[in-house]
């Protein structure tokens, strides 16, 4: 792992849910990853997957690519799941503030439920 993956830092919303201090509903989790709606919810269904390490960005991930793999399989296993994406689903992740990257603590948008337009803007 790289030196810029480090604990929980104080204040990291992602990491009080990754940590169960703020409690929400998990819609999927192992031992790497879980995943919870969106609070703020850009598609009929939009979960966000997150390592419980705390890692900022995709940029900041090294050597993990077991990680990266199983973030990308959970987002396949919600995919297959009845109901959750009958026509598709798209999977984002913004790294930095070009991209709008708004949460410091990585994580993958599963968006599914309606049609999407490319480019996304
Ligand atoms: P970003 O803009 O960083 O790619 O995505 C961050 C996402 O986190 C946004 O879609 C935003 O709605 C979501 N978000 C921010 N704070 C919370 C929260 O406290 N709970 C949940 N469930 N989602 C959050
Ligand atoms: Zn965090």
């Amino acid at each position: 792992v790289s030196a810029r993956e480090s604990e929980a830092p104080a204040g990291c919303i992602f990491c009080r849910i990754a940590t169960g201090s703020m409690t929400v509903p998990l819609v999927y989790e192992d031992d790497r990853c879980i995943a919870f709606a969106d609070v703020n919810p850009q598609a009929p269904v939009h979960v966000l997957i997150i390592p419980r390490q705390h890692i900022e960005s995709l940029a900041d991930v090294s050597a993990d690519e077991a990680l990266l793999g199983r973030i990308l399989a959970a987002a396949a296993e919600i995919g297959r799941r009845a109901g959750m994406a009958p026509g598709g689903f798209r999977v984002v992740i913004n790294s930095g503030p070009d991209a709008g990257q708004s949460v410091a603590h990585l994580h993958a948008h599963f968006l599914a439920g309606r049609p999407m337009s490319w480019p996304p803007g």
